[in-house]
């Protein structure tokens, strides 16, 4: 039986390359960090909840009425971090049974939209370079603070 709580993204014994810049919001139900640079695109975002639980069927009241206010103000700084037109998502829970919303810039001037940006910027992609990565983090947590 696999460890539910090792988990790529957010577990230190997993991961091999953590997110950029570390934590921008931790409020202690709901976490925010930048997708490691090899992963995504700059500006890509990954909100999580912090206990390990899959998806709003198994959410607490407490992390249900968290979900809606912090995902609105990590799409207000994406989208303010990079300028971008669309804020799109992405959550498949496909490797760990932990809810992981990437969130994931678009702008107009791409050449593909929907489903093939979201692959194209965060699956076969080349990612962004760590200094890319790491400038965004800054401002994406900068206004998350506020
Ligand atoms: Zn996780």
């Amino acid at each position: 039986m696999s460890d539910e709580n090792a988990c790529w993204f957010c577990s230190p014994g997993e991961r091999t390359d953590p997110p950029a810049g570390g934590w921008l919001y931790d409020d202690g139900t709901w976490r925010v960090g930048h997708a490691p640079a090899s992963y995504a695109i700059a500006g890509t975002t990954i909100l999580e909840a912090v206990r390990h639980v899959l998806d709003e069927r198994d959410m607490t009241p407490a992390e249900l009425a968290g979900l809606g206010p912090i995902t609105g103000r990590t799409v207000a700084a994406v989208a303010a971090a990079t300028g971008c037109d669309r804020v799109y998502r992405w959550a498949t829970m496909d490797a760990h049974p932990h809810f992981h919303l990437w969130l994931v810039p678009w702008w107009r001037s791409a050449s593909t939209r929907g489903p093939r940006y979201l692959v194209d910027a965060i699956v076969t992609g080349d990612g962004s370079t760590p200094v890319e990565a790491a400038a965004a983090a800054a401002r994406i947590g900068l206004l998350l603070e506020r």
